[in-house]
């Protein structure tokens, strides 16, 4: 049966193609979602609602602009008249060791990460309280759950540890409204991040470190979020998830 049906869902950072977000909004989409694909780039966003099929919405939006979120969640809002679903996805990596961090550097990591996750947010909050249902997921890593990771970066363990946070806080707050929020942990998980940078010796050692002995795929992350954004995790808040083919046993 189809988990998402009649149901509208944004999902933040969707146009890459190979990337978590476009997976779940494929799969949102084949489970009868209404998708958004927000995007730094529009036309990006565009071509990739355009392959989910009619109706599907693609919109240029920088997270870590509060303007551009605004208008991007407003024009939604009155277009559709609610939104079930955010997806918080949006996220950079810099692969960068302590000492190496600038300002710039730090400021960037948390931007895309962290404050985004918390402009989107803020941006559906009032509408989803007023329907007194809404699922917010956000995309943490496990990076923030063992510190480090070869691609992410202290910065990226830092800010993804950040998004942890903010998602109880939200959890608990807005649990009297039934809006839930959730966080995801993913894994080593094949996609544009991870692909054509690993040399065969760097793929062994990351294989040896997961018991399932091999990296996760985009569509095992999107089948977490379909559970957490549907009626079927309807009591299921303040939680993190990890999809991460047990590596952290
Ligand atoms: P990706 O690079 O393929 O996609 C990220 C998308 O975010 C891109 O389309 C990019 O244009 C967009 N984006 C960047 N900055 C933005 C901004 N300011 N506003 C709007 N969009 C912006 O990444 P992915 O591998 O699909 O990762 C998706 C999420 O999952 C990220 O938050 C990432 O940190 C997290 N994650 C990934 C892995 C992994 O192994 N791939 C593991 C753990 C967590």
């Amino acid at each position: 049966t189809a988990l998402l049906t009649g149901k509208y869902a944004v999902i933040t950072g969707a146009a890459s193609k190979r990337g978590l977000g476009l997976a779940t909004a494929r799969l949102f989409a084949q489970h009868g979602a209404t998708v958004a694909i927000l995007d730094l780039d529009g036309a990006a966003a565009k071509e990739a609602a355009a392959t989910l099929g009619e109706g599907h919405v693609g919109l240029t939006c920088n997270v870590t602009d509060q303007n551009s979120v605004k208008a991007a969640f407003d024009g939604l809002i009155a277009q559709w008249g609610r939104i079930d679903v955010l997806v918080n996805n949006a996220g950079i990596t810099q692969p960068l060791k302590i000492m190496d961090i600038a300002p710039g550097n730090y400021d960037a990591v948390l931007d895309v990460n962290l404050r985004g996750t918390l402009y989107c947010s803020q941006a559906v909050i009032p509408q989803m309280r007023a329907q007194k249902s809404g699922a917010i997921v956000n995309m943490s890593s496990v990076s923030a759950q063992r510190g480090g990771g070869i691609f992410g970066g202290p910065h990226y363990s830092a800010a993804k540890a950040g998004v942890l946070g903010l998602t109880k806080a939200m959890a608990r707050e807005l649990a009297p409204d039934n809006v839930r929020a959730n966080a995801i942990c993913p894994g080593f998980i094949a996609t544009d991040i991870t692909a054509g940078k690993l040399t065969d010796d760097m793929r062994v050692t990351i294989n040896a470190g997961i018991p399932m002995g091999r990296p996760g795929t985009a569509e095992e992350v999107a089948g977490c979020a379909l559970f957490l954004a549907s009626d079927i995790a309807s009591y299921v808040t303040g939680s993190e998830v990890d999809v991460n083919g047990g590596s952290l046993i």
